[in-house]
């Protein structure tokens, strides 16, 4: 058998020809696919407005900007996450203040995130015990501005207890949805739960556009926002060359959108599949000693599986499991590593080991094994006999 892959696109001739297609015309970016790709999205999520940008991190970077988070700002966020959704904090020169993790949901514990709100808002002393250690002792006056809960592994965080503690004190919630596209949060679609919503189409992702990123909101004003920011800061209604903002180039490309028009057609097929490959997954590895399957929350009434992470028991040396498992031929990962832990972190802000335990102890026992829409039943028990003669 061929070496199972991490992960894999899922592509038909449908979103071959869809490609081909734009390619024979003269409209290689801002043209007509974008826009229906925009509006099927919209429609997708029931959101008002959708923008297309050029990766997912993009689309978090804008709505930072959107959020008026600038320099010195806090904005609350998970530490286990994809390390961008706490570096569009620092593109701004805000503060990321990491709030731990549910250890079951793996998202955003929500009332430690009521918690560091009240003492953020509050200033003084109580506030300082959330700020990264480097800047603690700084007698700068702090803001906080946004919350940016991320949506884990294709399960949405808890929205209701977070928007409370948002509301008291006009905070912006920034949903990073990017590995959430389809997820149902009671009932409601991810990327709909904040104020706005960001999901990305990397390959590895549910669909993929190549790269690409979408942004939902409801919010007219910030729809105009993201369409100048995305592309140089030009004003969307006057002259061609009318720059009224610092802006990027963060724009769509056509062959993009007309792959993600044809994926997005097949969603509901995408996110069946991998449903499937989870549900063999499930019943292969829930009675085997030593391995947790992924948890799903009571308020998560649709999950989109992004990512198949198992928990080995403490006991187990998850490192030497990914070592043995690779001697067979099985990829694997360790996933999330701590954002807080990361070098860059370390030496920007003075984290250390300890400062996160639950995201800590979480993420030394996480394990992704191979996942993807496209996989075979066959190939799923290949991986689950191997981890079974591993453990
Ligand atoms: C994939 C992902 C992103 C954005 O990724 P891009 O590669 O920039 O499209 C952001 N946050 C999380 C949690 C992700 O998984």
């Amino acid at each position: 058998m061929d070496r199972i892959p991490m992960s894999s696109p899922d592509l038909t001739d449908a979103e071959l020809a869809a490609v081909t297609q734009v390619l024979r015309t003269p409209h290689l970016s801002i043209g007509p696919q974008i826009e229906v790709f925009e509006r099927a999205m919209a429609a997708y999520v029931g959101a008002q407005y959708a923008i297309a940008v050029n990766s997912g991190t993009s689309g978090l970077h804008l709505c930072v900007i959107a959020a008026g988070v600038g320099e010195g700002d806090l904005v609350i966020t998970p530490p286990f996450s994809f390390i961008a959704s706490a570096n569009v904090i620092l593109y701004e020169r805000a503060i990321p203040v990491f709030v731990d993790i549910d250890p079951q949901t793996l998202n955003i514990d929500p009332a430690l995130v009521a918690q560091a709100v009240n003492d953020l808002t509050r200033g003084g002393k109580a506030a300082q015990k959330w700020l990264p250690p480097a800047i603690r002792t700084q007698s700068a006056i702090r803001n906080l501005k946004a919350i940016l809960p991320v949506d884990a592994f294709g399960q949405p965080a808890d929205y209701d207890p977070i928007r409370e503690a948002a509301d008291r004190h006009d905070l912006v919630i920034i949903e990073d949805a990017c590995e959430a596209i389809g997820a149902e949060y009671k009932g409601r679609k991810a990327g709909t739960l904040g104020d706005v919503g960001v999901f990305a189409f990397y390959p590895n992702k549910q669909m993929t556009t190549g790269e690409g990123g979408m942004i939902v909101t409801n919010r007219e004003d910030w729809d105009a926002l993201f369409r100048s920011l995305r592309n140089q800061g030009r004003d969307v209604f006057n002259g061609w060359l009318n720059h009224s903002r610092l802006g990027y180039n963060y724009r769509m490309d056509e062959m993009s959108a007309a792959l993600g028009v044809a994926q997005l057609r097949r969603i509901e097929e995408l996110l069946t599949k991998r449903e499937r490959v989870a549900g063999w997954y499930n019943e292969r590895l829930k009675d085997l000693a030593g391995v947790q399957i992924p948890h799903i929350a009571s308020t998560t009434t649709r999950m989109s599986w992004f990512v198949y992470v198992i928990r080995l028991s403490p006991e187990i040396d998850r490192n030497r499991v990914m070592a043995a498992l690779e001697k067979r031929g099985i990829p694997s990962r360790p996933y999330f590593t701590p954002i807080h832990l990361q070098p860059f972190y370390r030496e920007r802000f003075g984290y250390q080991k300890g400062d996160f335990p639950v995201t800590e102890s979480v993420a030394r026992s996480t394990l992704a094994l191979p996942f993807s829409g496209v996989m075979t039943e066959e190939q799923v028990d290949c991986v689950c006999e191997a981890l079974r003669a591993v453990i």
